[in-house]
């Protein structure tokens, strides 16, 4: 099969023919449809994630069809139309069972863990636990933007961060986490305040439903009457870390989800925030396959649009130069031919 493939961490991204994967026995080899291209795809080539092992492809966020099955899946046939999770649960362990694979023991993460799918082909695991089934009329481009950054801001907002219609959120980085996060929040009815120093990624933010944009986190105590409810990092660094923080009113819920890898300074919480305004410090990694129903009912009803994300359609082809430009792009770039 063909595939991106790099071998040493921020080195050359080429195209080459690689052997395709087999399917485990309670995996499943997909017929890769789309892969959108993602910050944590460039921290993945950047070397900030030590599963990585050399040489890697890269390649996650992924919708496709079902090109072949191992002996011991019950749910799935070639033919099937599916996207799964970032992070794909092994469906036995203590968080597993208490329904929480989004934070597996033992998880798998294509383009991490293993190789992922910026190639023709891409194996996952457990696939009776990891895989969704598209809905008839999603688009593989679409679905594809589903499993990373669109569940992971569904999920922080609605399950972690739980905005409440009339409640501000504000949004600190809009790419694509950050856009997808504005529009679930206006989704569930809350105000947003979406902060990014790119204009055109302030522009994006007000097409998706932002009542106020701004270049830095300043004025969100202010425009909010005294601070956001909840506050988004969905950049990860240490500054807008810190400045979502900075932008809670007492008890108010700062939401982390953008990666904050170690080697890129770790963030400096003001804790002394934390305790005079009561404030919770929360974390939010992706979400479990079973969670995906609320989120797709959502979405068949109309009253969210990930479709409205997906700024950028390229070939496999131009996959190294999209992902070395990752957060110099606004909008989200999907890969839609292998
Ligand atoms: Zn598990
Ligand atoms: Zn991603």
């Amino acid at each position: 099969m063909r595939a991106l493939v790099f071998e040493e961490f921020g080195g050359p991204l080429t195209v080459q023919q690689v052997p395709d994967p087999a399917p485990a026995p309670d995996g499943v080899v997909v017929e890769v449809g789309a892969s959108g291209v993602c910050r944590s795809d460039w921290h993945a080539w950047s070397g900030h994630d030590p599963d990585v092992v050399l040489p890697h492809v890269p390649g996650h966020e992924l919708a496709g069809t079902v090109a072949a099955v191992g002996d011991r899946v019950r749910g799935w046939s070639v033919g099937d139309r599916v996207t799964v999770p970032f992070v794909c649960a092994c469906g036995t362990c203590p968080p597993c069972r208490d329904g929480d694979g989004q934070v597996c023991l033992r998880q798998t993460q294509p383009g991490f863990t293993h190789w992922g799918s910026f190639a023709q082909y891409v194996a996952l695991d457990a696939a009776d636990v990891n895989l969704v089934a598209l809905p008839e009329d999603m688009s593989f481009p679409v679905a594809a933007a589903l499993g990373c950054r669109f569940a992971t801001a569904f999920r922080a907002v609605t399950g972690v961060g739980r905005a409440a219609p009339g409640e501000w959120v504000a949004v600190v980085g809009c790419g694509g986490v950050g856009l997808s996060a504005v529009q679930v929040a206006v989704g569930v009815g809350a105000r947003v305040v979406a902060v990014d120093p790119s204009p055109g990624a302030r522009e994006l933010a007000v097409a998706m439903g932002a009542e106020h944009v701004l270049a830095s986190t300043g004025g969100v105590v202010e425009l909010t009457g005294g601070g956001a409810h909840v506050a988004l990092d969905c950049l990860g660094s240490p500054a807008t870390c810190e400045a979502s923080i900075r932008s809670l009113r007492p008890r108010g819920r700062h939401v982390q989800v953008g990666l904050l890898p170690p080697a890129q300074g770790r963030a400096a919480v003001p804790m002394e925030l934390v305790v005079a305004r009561e404030l919770a410090v929360l974390g939010s990694h992706g979400m479990a396959a079973q969670d995906y129903p609320a989120m797709l009912s959502m979405i068949t009803a109309g009253r969210l649009r990930p479709q409205d994300l997906v700024t950028r359609e390229l070939p496999l082809t131009e996959a190294g130069p999209a992902l070395v430009d990752v957060g110099r792009i606004s909008g989200v770039t999907v890969l839609t031919s292998f």
